[in-house]
């Protein structure tokens, strides 16, 4: 279920005012009150929405948090689907990310009450890719801190039990129209009911702390730019008490200087010379395996594609290779010796391939104004 953004549920602009916030808020929710619509189950809907994008633009916390990272998970979503009227209480979950760990969390773009997982992107070289690899990846993440078991207590003492919302982690309160109580995240103690007193000082508190976490990771022959691998219980840590999430692996190949990729073929641009393009030739081309042997055909054109069979990337399948695509462009000869330009001449017009040479300034006349 996709969320509509806040600002616009009200009708009110980004920049809108906390005055304008209350009154867009006033008269749509005069409109919209269930006690004025009993027969509109859309207006009771539009009546929760409005009410929940008003609880977080109103509140300058909240609203700030809102403009940076938006919605969050859907479970802390107030009036998710959950049918929050059943029970008789409204659960509104806090969206705000208070004190040190809602900052570790942020940096990471991670929300309370998310899984944990991390994305990081792996770069590897072309040939890494095409014939696989072992790497070693490192990367930050949060574990469960070690020196108080993700208590968040200095060790030997107790968190006391939160005086906000006895323990329960929770708080009930009345809220402006709503006719229920209205239950949310204790925000004294972010629902763990109870406050640290001695804070560790390894992790300040907070029960979880980053750590540099290094992984081999085995990088398959014919590997692809995007290609991604989710490893379980790799990623972050958020809370103590939780298992950590999965960490996906995000493959990104750097380009190379001459090759390029087209599927598990290997395309080459290669640059050969009028003559041995004319009169045919066996030449030296890079492959990723080192120098190969091409042939050029007699009277191959400027464009034409030459294939190496096998010397592609490996097929992810194990077995055989792609091939390797040489595009061959035919150098015009410049700078010719008065010799190599005479030459020419007499081979373009054996020919007849001599139209208009020798009329007007031609390049062998520029020749021989030079001596
Ligand atoms: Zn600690
Ligand atoms: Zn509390």
């Amino acid at each position: 279920m996709g969320q509509r953004d806040h600002y616009e549920v009200l009708g009110v602009s980004r920049g809108a005012s906390a005055d304008e916030l209350k009154s867009a808020y006033r008269k749509l929710a005069g409109q919209l009150h269930p006690d004025k619509n009993p027969d509109n189950p859309d207006a009771a809907e539009q009546f929760k929405e409005i009410n929940a994008a008003y609880r977080v633009l109103s509140d300058p916390e909240k609203r700030q948090t809102y403009d940076r990272f938006g919605h969050r998970d859907e479970s802390g979503s107030p009036f998710g689907s959950g049918g929050p009227f059943a029970g008789g209480v409204v659960d509104l979950s806090d969206l705000a990310f208070d004190g040190l760990l809602g900052d570790l969390l942020g940096a990471f773009g991670v929300g309370r009450g998310e899984k944990g997982d991390l994305k990081v992107e792996l770069e590897v070289t072309f040939e890494e890719a095409a014939f696989g690899c072992e790497k070693q990846l490192s990367y930050e993440r949060i574990v469960g801190c070690t020196d108080c078991s993700g208590s968040g207590s200095a060790p030997g003492t107790k968190a006391s039990t939160c005086t906000a919302c006895s323990g329960r982690g929770r708080v009930r309160f009345q809220q402006g129209l709503f006719p229920i109580p209205v239950e949310r995240v204790c925000s004294r103690c972010q629902g763990k009911g109870s406050i640290v007193t001695d804070p560790c000082t390894g992790c300040r508190g907070a029960g979880v702390r980053t750590q540099k976490h290094t992984i081999a990771v085995t990088i398959p022959p014919g590997t692809e730019t995007g290609a991604s691998r989710s490893l379980s219980g790799a990623g972050n840590r958020v809370r103590a008490d939780k298992p950590a999430g999965d960490l996906e692996l995000i493959l990104r190949v750097k380009p190379h200087t001459i090759f390029r990729r087209e599927g598990d073929d290997i395309h080459l641009s290669h640059n050969v010379s009028f003559a041995q393009a004319t009169l045919g030739a066996e030449v030296e081309v890079p492959t990723i395996d080192g120098p190969g042997k091409l042939r050029i055909p007699m009277g191959t054109q400027q464009g034409s594609v030459l294939r190496i069979k096998g010397k592609g990337v490996p097929h992810r399948t194990g077995l055989g290779r792609g091939d390797q695509r040489v595009e061959v462009t035919i150098s015009v000869p410049t700078n010719l010796t008065p010799k190599q330009a005479e030459l020419l001449e007499a081979f373009a017009k054996e020919t007849g391939s001599d139209e208009g040479i020798g009329k007007g300034k031609t390049f062998v006349d520029k020749l021989k104004g030079l001596f």
